[in-house]
């Protein structure tokens, strides 16, 4: 199963489209991330304050967690336009240099997956954004002419999964940059809570905790839950989202009390019954479970490691006593100078 087709994933699927709706509109209507949400404030107001756009953020952090609803949030509260792009879609640097000359003062280019750009794209946006100019070049050889236009000042958005591929000098442009972590239970709940609200779902106070608690700490993988366990709720039982049909719901689709599903539970497994609870290699585990590393980089274990389940050592990755105690095995005794497994002692 690809990651795309998990419920509990936070890689966007189609059926995620309509949660267009559910974005917050307002920096007040993000719930969580109190750090970012009042630093971006501040960026807001100061640049408001100035008659200037802001300057360019850069937002990381695994998938789901809210990059793109922040980069509309943004272009709501400054009143800009958004452009809405992806690394991978900005083929040549024609492309990126179409996009830029319809931008506007005070314009918003959101760019996901920023750490996808091709380098000959990059460095037509690095002048872009430092300068706010564009470098063309007219003709071939040399009779090549370079011709340089002035851009209006505007704000580059951009979102990624893996801060380590993004190229420095690209880094270095942003004049701000966030993490975004998985979601506190508490700010899951009331996320949980305003998706019913505004899709007009019914929901109890146990029925929300139940959904958020298995969300993984991540917005959208709790958004979906809740149309899949309302699903239920309307045909197998009153249609109310309560504690039970919560649990019966999730429990028809494998998805266990901390979110893990049947994938999370094969790494664990894999680390643990076949590599005596690791260290293995990141390759390994891949070819084992047939998906590729940069997906179980990304998707599977941010929250495996957030639980404290999975250690990333230079040697390859460990599971922790937490992972054998969840998944009901016997946790091993480790000798006191066994360094492989550190986190069993
Ligand atoms: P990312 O860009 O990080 O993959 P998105 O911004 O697309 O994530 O968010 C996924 C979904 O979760 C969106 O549909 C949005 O409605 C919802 N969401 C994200 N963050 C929040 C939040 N803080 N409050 C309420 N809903 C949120």
């Amino acid at each position: 199963m690809s990651a795309e087709k998990r419920v509990v994933s936070g890689v966007q699927r189609k059926s995620d489209r309509d949660n267009i709706a559910l974005r917050p509109r307002r920096l007040d209507d993000m719930l969580g991330q109190d750090r970012v949400r009042e630093n971006l404030s501040i960026l807001i107001e100061a640049a408001t304050a100035r008659s200037e756009p802001i300057d360019h953020v850069l937002f990381y952090g695994p998938p789901g967690l809210g990059k793109t609803s922040l980069a509309y949030v943004i272009a709501n509260e400054v009143a800009g336009d958004i452009r809405v792009t992806a690394g991978p879609a900005i083929e040549r640097a024609g492309d990126l240099a179409a996009i830029l000359t319809h931008l506007k003062k005070g314009d918003i280019l959101f760019i996901d997956e920023v750490h996808r750009l091709g380098k000959a794209v990059e460095e037509i946006l690095y002048p872009a954004m430092e300068d706010f100019v564009l470098d063309i070049v007219i003709g071939k050889g040399p009779a090549a002419k370079s011709l340089r236009l002035n851009l209006p000042r505007f704000t580059v958005i951009g979102a990624t999964t893996r801060l380590a591929l993004l190229a420095a000098p690209l880094r270095d442009r942003f004049g701000a940059t966030f993490r975004l972590d998985f979601y506190a239970e508490a700010d899951m709940q009331k996320i949980v809570w305003r998706a019913a609200r505004l899709l007009d779902v019914e929901i109890n106070a146990e029925g929300a905790r139940e959904i958020a608690r298995r969300a993984r700490g991540t917005p959208r993988v709790g958004l979906r839950l809740l149309r899949r366990v309302r699903d239920y709720a309307e045909a197998r039982a009153d249609g109310v989202i309560t504690m039970a049909a919560t649990q019966a719901a999730l429990g028809l689709m494998e998805i266990d009390e901390l979110g893990l599903d049947d994938i999370d539970r094969r790494i664990l497994r894999i680390i643990i019954e076949n590599y005596g609870g690791g260290p293995v290699g990141l390759d390994t585990i891949a070819a084992a479970i047939s998906e590729d590393s940069a997906t179980i980089m990304d998707v599977y274990e941010p929250y495996l490691i957030q639980l404290g389940f999975i250690d990333r050592t230079p040697r390859g990755r460990t599971c922790t006593r937490h992972a054998y105690a969840h998944l009901g095995l016997p946790i091993p005794e480790v000798a006191a100078d066994d360094e492989t497994q550190p986190t069993l002692l």
